[in-house]
């Protein structure tokens, strides 16, 4: 509406009413007239309040609003079936075996939980070997809680994370040639049969986290040749970050080099344009989902995500060390956690996501309504 087609509008309306006013009322119209030509000074767009006054209207305003069904939790499944062993770094959170997981899972899913993602953490002498030989044996944890969790929570959707850190004796994220440095080749043959043994054991999702080149595409053909290609949903991690996010998360998993970094395959962290064309990548190689990892430090690239990505949806996963500061600051009385929770992951919805990895999901689950 123009300026002055308002001005005639509130004209006629005054006019029409001042018919049945007193004259009290009419000299508080007045008043509220002139008080409102003052304030809009001829520039309607400068009135925002009304638009967000009512609580239900504040809620409107939200172009994501977090629900349960964007949420995934991250479980830690140990290979030592009666194992419930609270991570010391990752406030709440516990590594369970698998008679432990049913109970624990029960009462999420009757507040609400939609989805997991499963890392495997195997615990047991000599299980690790320069290949990762256990990522994909059919007694390991995280195919024996897949099956397990698709016979006693049909409801719930199965993430499996796809590496081999957690399994090689290196702790490095591939097949490692005889410098150290990762051999790409070989690495993505492993990575794809592993997703592959994860999708036929009932994962509805799968998700590399390695990094290396090529394993979207290798994993998506292997898929198409299976005839499974059409009911699992591939997710890749394209733009994760090195950094000292993940502390709590490679003590919880076990995960941590026996030398060097990850930095030759994670991005750099200033690197945008690099995530830019891992994600222009992986989109191209057949991914369903992109993921951004940190969140909150990278909200420009899960909003690169969104705009490179448009059809696509973009997971952000709120790692360990996001929801460690959070809870340290928590303590230490610098500020409520519920409500810091709920910024830091509806800022993350704002820039671009729509679904969030967070170690804060039972939470959510007790403090959202839906
Ligand atoms: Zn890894």
């Amino acid at each position: 509406m123009s300026f002055s087609s308002l001005v005639s509008d509130l004209t006629y309306r005054d006019s029409d009413r001042d018919e049945k006013r007193s004259t009290l009322s009419r000299a508080k119209s007045y008043a509220s007239t002139a008080a409102t030509s003052v304030s809009i000074s001829g520039d309607i767009s400068s009135q925002l309040h009304g638009g967000y006054s009512h609580p239900l209207a504040r809620a409107w305003q939200a172009e994501r609003q977090l629900t349960k069904s964007m949420l995934i939790y991250p479980l830690f499944i140990s290979d030592s079936p009666d194992e419930e062993m609270l991570i010391p770094s990752l406030p709440n959170q516990h590594r369970r075996g698998l008679n432990k997981l049913v109970a624990f899972l029960a009462p999420l899913v009757r507040k609400g939980l939609r989805s997991v993602i499963l890392f495997g953490v195997p615990m047991a002498p000599n299980v690790k070997d320069a290949l990762g030989t256990a990522a994909d044996d059919p007694k390991g944890p995280v195919i024996q809680a897949t099956r397990l969790i698709r016979r006693r929570f049909p409801e719930l959707f199965i993430v499996a994370d796809v590496c081999l850190c957690e399994y090689t004796s290196h702790g490095h994220c591939g097949i490692l040639r005889d410098d150290g440095s990762l051999n790409n080749q070989l690495s993505v043959d492993r990575i794809s049969d592993v997703a592959m043994a994860y999708a036929e054991a009932g994962a509805h999702c799968v998700a590399p986290s390695d990094m290396n080149d090529g394993r979207i595409r290798a994993i998506k053909l292997k898929l198409i040749e299976a005839g499974i290609a059409h009911q699992v949903v591939l997710m890749s991690y394209s733009a994760k970050f090195s950094g000292c996010l993940y502390g709590p998360f490679r003590d919880a998993a076990g995960s941590c080099p026996s030398f060097g970094d990850r930095r030759c395959y994670q991005l750099p962290p200033g690197g945008r344009g690099l995530a830019r064309r891992a994600i222009h990548r992986d989109i191209n190689e057949g991914a369903d989902i992109i993921m951004v990892k940190p969140a909150s430090q990278y909200l420009d690239i899960i909003s690169d995500a969104k705009e490179i990505g448009k059809d696509l949806p973009v997971a952000a996963y709120q790692v360990s060390g996001e929801f460690a500061m959070i809870h340290a600051a928590a303590k230490a009385g610098v500020f409520d956690l519920k409500t810091m929770a709920f910024e830091a992951t509806e800022g993350i919805l704002r820039a671009g996501a729509t679904i969030v990895v967070s170690y804060f999901t039972p939470d959510f689950l007790d403090w959202l309504s839906d």
